[in-house]
């Protein structure tokens, strides 16, 4: 079996605490590799290294930085069918998904190329008599991100280009569900020329996050998991004095209006319900049909559609809709809140639950569930499932369906399937909700703009990518300068007023 190291200094190094987590092959639910723990006093080491690393790459100019993410995105193209089995071995979906974790970091890469024209700082002439004022923004110093296992591609790049380019040193750790691919980029970006300490990947569990947490010289902490920890690194961060942005969990809703085309909304609910096994969190997880007939036509719309997907290995290809979830435990649990959604009265219209794959029977598969009448005080509503689970809620009217997207405890995305733009721009101005889709069910912000969710998807001020990151990843130093002329009046003992 393979062991697994951490990235420390430009070099592979091996754990030493003597604790390690089992990597499993999804589709089999075999171990494949194990990954080491990092402790306290690991973490310490790569802390150190990316600190006298740092200031030397803040110095580079940002063109030439720049340059290095160019090369880093070549190579990224160059290996992307190598990064994407990978990333399918250890997380489960299939090939053209995990391609499409790739590319969606490889976007923010591209991004940040931009990173000479988006640090360009403010300038005042003539502020006042022979005054100008400048404002510039600097590198924050060692920063660190602590990642999910759902996009182990795309999630590490959405964090570390943008503190990269902008003159950082980044510590990734890694889900240790599938830490591969994130030794994987490291790796590729340290042959597209980043210095060495400036990328540095320690894997670990509480241990190394508390680690960072608690790290004085670490600046800015990013996150992104399930919102009971995110919170857990937002409070314990900000309360050591850290920059911290932290993203959490998720329960979408679709709003299907009476007038939507109904065909469109039923494909687009099985794509964004069902793709990558529900392990999104901008998955569409609840339906939200507008009168009853609008509910019975799209029920009839969706079964035929949901009980033709094909649920199977990476391995086959093209040939899966969606793969495995990613552990044993998660598909328990998904099973377990089928079983509550059952007991307590929602009516599953597709039953998933004995689905069986021949040869795979030890593989964390779980087929599609489809239920229809649900309520909001059921625990299939309340709690993000994160599996092949779509509840239908019912709503009488278009208000009775905002309210319910409105009242939930998350508010990462929503989407509203209609014709009618009147109710399409009402729904986008008066969601409490960050990320709206109109007729568009999965609505990820492309890299130029920012990704973020309101509400307990969200801790913290700024977003991900596109120009908020390039804000989180810097701080602003303003400076007002005067020259001789202005001098020679004396002293001033209270603040100049503008004549
Ligand atoms: P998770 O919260 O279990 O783990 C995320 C990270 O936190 C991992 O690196 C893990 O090692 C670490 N961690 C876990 N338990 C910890 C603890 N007790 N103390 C300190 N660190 C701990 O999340 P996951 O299962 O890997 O990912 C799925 C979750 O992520 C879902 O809730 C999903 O909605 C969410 N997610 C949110 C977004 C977003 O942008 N809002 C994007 C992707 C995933």
């Amino acid at each position: 079996m393979q062991t697994l190291t951490h990235h420390i200094g430009g070099a592979a190094v091996e754990g030493r605490s003597g604790r390690f987590a089992e990597v499993f092959n999804p589709a089999t639910g075999e171990v494949q590799a194990r990954v080491p723990l990092a402790s306290a006093a690991e973490l310490a080491e790569a802390v150190e290294v990316a600190a006298k690393a740092q200031p030397a790459w803040a110095a580079t100019n940002p063109q030439r930085r720049a340059r290095v993410l160019m090369r880093f995105v070549d190579l990224l193209n160059r290996d992307m069918d190598k990064l994407a089995e990978a990333l399918s071995r250890e997380h489960g979906k299939t090939l053209p998904d995990a391609v499409g974790d790739i590319q969606r970091g490889l976007e923010v890469v591209e991004f940040c190329i931009g990173a000479p024209h988006l640090l360009k700082g403010e300038f005042t002439d003539a502020a006042g008599p022979g005054i100008d004022m400048y404002s510039m923004r600097q590198a924050l110093g060692v920063t660190a991100g602590i990642t999910p296992f759902n996009f182990p591609a795309m999630i590490p790049m959405w964090m570390f280009a943008p503190a990269i380019a902008c003159g950082n040193a980044f510590i990734l750790k890694p889900s240790e569900r599938d830490p591969s691919v994130p030794l994987m980029l490291a790796r590729l970006i340290e042959e597209a020329g980043l210095p060495k300490g400036i990328l540095q990947v320690v894997n670990g569990d509480k241990e190394a996050v508390d680690a960072i947490l608690d790290h004085p010289v670490i600046q800015a902490v990013g996150f992104v998991g399930s919102t009971p920890i995110a919170q857990y690194i937002y409070e314990r961060g900000a309360a050591a004095g850290k920059r911290v942005q932290a993203f959490g969990g998720a329960k979408n809703h679709m709003i299907v209006m009476p007038d939507a085309d109904m065909d469109q909304a039923a494909d687009a609910l099985v794509g964004a319900g069902y793709g990558a096994a529900g392990e999104r969190c901008m998955a569409i997880s609840v339906a939200v049909p507008v009168g009853a007939e609008t509910a019975d036509r799209l029920i009839a719309k969706l079964i035929p559609r949901i009980e033709k997907l094909k649920v199977g290995p990476y391995t086959a290809g093209r040939d899966v809709d969606y793969g495995p979830v990613v552990t044993r435990a998660a598909r328990d649990n998904i099973l377990r809140l089928v079983e509550s959604g059952v007991a307590q009265g929602a009516k599953l219209v597709v039953d998933g639950r004995n689905f069986a794959l021949q040869g795979y029977e030890n593989g964390f598969f779980v087929g599609p569930h489809l239920f229809d009448h649900v309520t909001p005080e059921m625990e299939i509503y309340r709690k993000e499932i994160f599996g092949p689970v779509l509840s239908t809620v019912r709503a009488a009217s278009y208000e009775e369906a905002l309210g319910l997207a409105m009242s939930h405890e998350y508010g990462n995305g929503t989407a509203i399937f209609t014709r009618d733009g009147d109710a399409a721009r009402d729904f986008a101005a008066r969601v409490n909700v960050g990320m709206i889709g109109i007729n568009v069910p999965i609505p990820v912000p492309l890299a130029y703009h920012t990704f973020g969710g309101w509400k307990k998807s969200a801790f913290g001020d700024l977003n991900q990518h596109g120009p908020d990151s390039f804000r989180f990843y810097t701080r602003t130093k303003t400076v007002t300068a005067r020259w001789p002329s202005g001098i020679k009046e004396g002293s001033a003992f209270n603040f100049r007023q503008m004549e």
